[in-house]
C-alpha cells in the first residue's frame, strides 16, 4: 500500500504489499505478483485459498441468518459443528463452548478449569503452570501462561505468576541431557514445581502439544505427555493442550496430543478451525468438567458477544466438512514426510541449518552460526527477519518463530504450507527456500560473520 495509510500494521514504518486475491496455495498482490503460501499466513490458511464449497457455505447461510446472540438462540450451524468437533477430539472431549480468537480459547480454559475447582470448594486451586518458549495468546490472561519472552517482557508488571517449567526442548535441553537416558527430566520437573507451590494452588497445566511460535516446531519426545499426564492426575491438576496451531489436521492428526495417545481434560483451538475463512475459535471441555458445572453454578462465567454466531459457525463446519471429504489429515502426513525429507537434504547443504524438527505440515528450522557448537547468531543480526523478507521478494511467505526462546538463541522459522499443496508445489517451495538460506549465507560471510 503506497500513500498515507491509516491502519496500523505490525512494523509502522514498513510498506506491505496490497494482496489482490488467493487461489490454492497462492496468495497474490495487486501487481500481480505470486506469493507461494507456505506458512498459510500464521498457519491458518490450512485448505488453502478460494475454496468453493466453503464459499458456498458462507454464502447460504449469509442468506439466512449471520449473527444471533448466544444468550438467545443457538443455531443448527453451531450445533453441527460442536457435533463435529466432538467427533473429532480424543476422549470424553465432548462440549464446546465457541469464541473467537486463540487467545479467547486459552483465556476461557483456563477460566473453565478455575471455575472446575471453585465448584467443588477448592478455591484456592486457581493458577496455571506452563513452560517457557510458550505461546498460548496476547491477552493479558493469555500471556500469563505464556513464556515467550519478547511478548511478555513488556507487560511483566501487569501479568498474573503463573509459574513456568522448563521446556522440551532436546535440540538445546535445558538440563544438558539427552533422551532416553535423560529419564525426561523436563517432564518430572512439573512435579517438582507442584510440590513447591502446593497442588492446592494449581487449577492446570497448559501445554502446546508441539511449540510453534516461539522457537518452530520444538517436538517433545515420545512419553513425554504420557508422563505430564500422571504427573497431572497424581496431583488433580487439569491438563489443558492448547491445539490453536497443532490442531485440526496441521500435523498429520486431528490433533497435535493424538501424536502421544494422550487425552487432555481441556483444548483450546483456533487458527486452522475455520482455516481463515472467517474468526472462530473454541475451548473444548471434557464431560466430567461440564458435569461438575451443570451440577454447581450451571453456567461458566465467559462469553463473547460474537460467540457461536452461525455465520462463523457454517464456515467452520464446512471446512471440517471439506477436509473429511478430501482426507486432506492423510494429505498434511504425507506431504509433511515429503517436506521433512526436503528440509533434511537443505540441512545437507546449508551449515547455517541447526535443526529441522515438526510433524506433519508443522515443520521448524533453527539456525545456528555454527552447527557443532550450536552457537547462535546474533540477534542484532536480524538473520530470522532478513530470511523471510528475501523468501518473500521470491515469492514464498514463511513464519517468524524467533524472539520466544530465551534471549541468547532464538532464530528460527516455521513451513506450514496449506494441506492442499501439491507434491510439484512442495519442491517448489523448497528451491525458493534453498535459494534464500543460500543468499543470506553469503551475506553472512560476506559481514564476517561464518
Ligand atoms: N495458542 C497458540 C499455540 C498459538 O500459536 C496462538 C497464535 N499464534 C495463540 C494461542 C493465540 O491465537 P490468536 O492469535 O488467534 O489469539
Amino acid at each position: 500500500m503506497r500513500g498515507h495509510s491509516h491502519v496500523i500494521k505490525p512494523l509502522l514504518d514498513k510498506e506491505y504489499p496490497t494482496v489482490s486475491h488467493g487461489r490454492g496455495v497462492y496468495l497474490y498482490d495487486i501487481e500481480g505478483k505470486a506469493y507461494l503460501d507456505g506458512c498459510s499466513g500464521a498457519v491458518t490458511a490450512n485448505i488453502g485459498h478460494g475454496v468453493q464449497p466453503v464459499i458456498d457455505a458462507m454464502n447460504e447461510q449469509a442468506k439466512k441468518v449471520c449473527f444471533t446472540y448466544r444468550s438467545q438462540f443457538t443455531s443448527e450451524a453451531a450445533e453441527a459443528l460442536a457435533a463435529k468437533l466432538a467427533s473429532w477430539t480424543p476422549g470424553d472431549l465432548d462440549y464446546v463452548f465457541f469464541v473467537n480468537s486463540g487467545s479467547e480459547a486459552t483465556e476461557t480454559v483456563m477460566k473453565i478449569a478455575i471455575q472446575y475447582w471453585q465448584e467443588q470448594g477448592r478455591t484456592t486451586k486457581n493458577k496455571v503452570l506452563s513452560r517457557w518458549m510458550s505461546y498460548h495468546g496476547i491477552t493479558m490472561g493469555a500471556l500469563s501462561m505464556s513464556g515467550h519472552i519478547l511478548r511478555r517482557k513488556r507487560f511483566i508488571p501487569l501479568l498474573e505468576e503463573f509459574p513456568s517449567i522448563e521446556p522440551p526442548y532436546c535440540y538445546r535441553c535445558p538440563f544438558n541431557s539427552t533422551y532416553p537416558s535423560c529419564g525426561l527430566l523436563c517432564a518430572n520437573q512439573l512435579e517438582q514445581a507442584i510440590h513447591r507451590i502446593g497442588a492446592d494452588h494449581i487449577a492446570a497445566f497448559i501445554a502446546e502439544p508441539i511449540i510453534g511460535a516461539s522457537g518452530g516446531a520444538v517436538t517433545p519426545p515420545p512419553y513425554y505427555y504420557q508422563r505430564i499426564k500422571e504427573i497431572c492426575e497424581r496431583y488433580n491438576i487439569l491438563f489443558i493442550a492448547d491445539e490453536v496451531m497443532t490442531g485440526n489436521g496441521r500435523t498429520g492428526k486431528p490433533f497435535g496430543i493424538d501424536h502421544w495417545g494422550v487425552v487432555p481434560d481441556l483444548m483450546a483451538l483456533g487458527k486452522g478451525m475455520s482455516a481463515g475463512y472467517t474468526p472462530m475459535a473454541a475451548a473444548i471441555a471434557s464431560r466430567r468438567i461440564i458435569d461438575i458445572i451443570a451440577a454447581g453454578s450451571k453456567s461458566i462465567m465467559s462469553g463473547h458477544t460474537f460467540s457461536a454466531n452461525p455465520q462463523s459457525a457454517a464456515v467452520s463446519l464446512s471446512v471440517m466438512q471439506y477436509i473429511e471429504d478430501n482426507q486432506l489429515i492423510t494429505r498434511a502426513e504425507e506431504r509433511g514426510i515429503q517436506l521433512m525429507a526436503g528440509l533434511q537434504a537443505l540441512m545437507q547443504k546449508h551449515d547455517i541449518i541447526g535443526d529441522v524438527r515438526g510433524k506433519g505440515l508443522l515443520c521448524g528450522i533453527e539456525f545456528v552460526k555454527n552447527r557443532t557448537t550450536k552457537e547462535p547468531f546474533s540477534l542484532n543480526l536480524h538473520v530470522t527477519e532478513r530470511l523471510i523478507e528475501k523468501a518473500m521478494q521470491k515469492g514464498l511467505l514463511i513464519y517468524s518463530a524467533s524472539g520466544g526462546i530465551d534471549g541468547q538463541a532464538g532464530d528460527a522459522v516455521l513451513v506450514a504450507p496449506p494441506f492442499v499443496i501439491s507434491e510439484e508445489e512442495v519442491n517448489e517451495l523448497l528451491f525458493i527456500l534453498d535459494q534464500s538460506i543460500g543468499e543470506i549465507e553469503v551475506e553472512l560471510k560476506q559481514e564476517g560473520q561464518l
